[in-house]
């Protein structure tokens, strides 16, 4: 979705040094590039590894074990597995829930497609339930109200790295009898009260692609406390082969979803890491917040109390009553300070999308649409009112664990001049 695109020129942005000004703007580390990551000697290290024992595949290797056992240990977790991608852990999850045809996965139009797609490739339909306009999470309201006989699966996204309320969505969840797969991608070490996100759900769903807060260019890791459901996602990201087991077969529809040792190595250097990228993360996050705080028209990001927030993007809300032009207006006068934000993050609803509007699927069968119920697949804006609010007013800054105290404050300072701006009816 757009998301991928908005970030490409993230802290190189073209119009950086193009005003003139006295001030010399910092470039912002960017995490599309070693200014921004941090890939490094231990990365280097463990590759050449990988390489020099010419066991590239994890089914023989030893790197992949050691990622998925290692990242099980730090979540706390029984089960981990490393595969190609965040989607395919999102898409290994949805065939662990194993749904028939026209059963129906809830989930958020506020996230990436490649936590959407999957649960069409199983034949289940997609059900998008609202979100809160002030964190543009789902909640245990708004999973409710979509919920039917059919439902098979909720996904919650914990988005920008704030997470969801758990507490109630696992409480609906218990009682209806329906899996929790936590989308966790932009959440890594985020904690909902004392728990760690893809600890409380049913599964677990990270991704390590280029922008996410550890990465392997691209991968994904999938968590799992349950025998039944963690034999099934291990077999379904291996062609449904039971490596180790008695009489192997191949049980079941599955694919080719592994993470090679290449990436394994890469990502069991950047794990390492973790706990120091999210930690400063958070600290520079709670500076911007200082340093932001009071300016009218402006909402810092709201954390629930007693969770944390791991910060993969900052992001504020802009009152368009306040401040003239809104998101929009903001993020074009941050633009020419230098900095690229995402006003209005993917800008429309996934619905929107015309994967979803025109049903484009499977030839021109409209399969598995044409097997919903009409109300699941209804897109009418006026059920998703926090959607279209929520996305209207937000600004999503991007943020990084390299960035100093002067990349911290430049970006305050840029944020209050711009206000001030289109506050003064867009005088300098
Ligand atoms: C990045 C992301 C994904 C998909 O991960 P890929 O590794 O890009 O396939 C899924 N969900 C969310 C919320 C994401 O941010």
């Amino acid at each position: 979705m757009a998301s991928d695109q908005n970030w490409s020129n993230t802290g190189a942005p073209s119009g950086e040094h193009s005003r003139g000004d006295t001030l010399t703007a910092p470039t912002l580390p960017s995490d599309q590039n070693a200014s921004g990551r941090t890939l490094g000697d231990a990365e280097i290290a463990a590759l050449a590894e990988a390489i020099a024992s010419g066991t590239l595949t994890p089914t023989k290797g030893t790197f992949v074990k050691r990622l998925e056992q290692r990242f099980a240990e730090r979540l706390g977790s029984k089960h981990a597995y490393a595969c190609s991608s965040g989607t395919a852990a999102i898409h290994a999850a949805i065939a662990a829930v194993n749904p028939e045809p026209g059963d129906e996965i809830i989930t958020t139009s506020v996230t990436d497609m490649g936590a959407l797609t999957p649960i069409v490739f199983q034949g289940a339909i997609p059900v998008f339930a609202d979100v809160d306009h002030v964190t543009l999470n789902v909640t245990a309201e708004t999973i409710a109200a979509r919920i039917s006989e059919r439902t098979r699966a909720v996904i919650v996204t914990h988005l920008f790295g704030n997470p969801c309320d758990m507490g109630p969505i696992m409480e609906l969840a218990h009682a209806r009898g329906i899996t929790v797969i936590e989308d966790c991608a932009q959440a890594y070490l985020a904690r909902s009260g004392p728990a760690l996100v893809g600890t409380i759900g049913h599964i677990g769903c990270f991704s390590l692609q280029q922008g996410k807060h550890v990465t392997t260019g691209e991968g994904g890791l999938i968590t799992c406390n349950d025998a039944d459901l963690a034999r099934r996602l291990r077999m379904f990201i291996n062609k449904a082969w039971p490596y180790g087991e008695s009489s192997p077969d191949h049980e079941f529809l599955a694919l080719n979803y592994r993470m090679s040792e290449l990436q394994g190595a890469v990502g069991l250097a950047q794990l390492g890491k973790l706990d120091n990228v999210a930690r400063t993360r958070v600290a520079n996050a709670q500076e911007l917040n200082d340093l932001l705080d009071g300016i009218d028209g402006l909402a810092l990001p709201r954390v629930h109390p007693g969770d944390v927030h791991t910060y993969w993007k900052y992001c504020l809300r802009v009152d368009e009553t306040v401040i003239p032009g809104g998101s929009d207006a903001l993020g074009a006068a941050l633009a020419e300070q230098g900095i690229a934000s995402a006003p209005r993050y993917i800008r429309k609803p996934a619905f929107q999308c015309r994967v979803f509007s025109e049903q484009n699927t499977f030839g021109t069968s409209n399969w598995p649409f044409n097997l919903a119920r009409s109300e699941a697949i209804d897109y009418a804006p006026e059920s998703y009112p926090g959607t279209f609010r929520g996305l209207a007013e937000v600004l999503v800054l991007p943020w990084n664990e390299s960035y100093t105290r002067e990349h911290v404050s430049f970006i305050a300072d840029a944020v209050r001049n711009a206000v001030a701006r289109l506050t003064n009816g867009g005088a300098a």
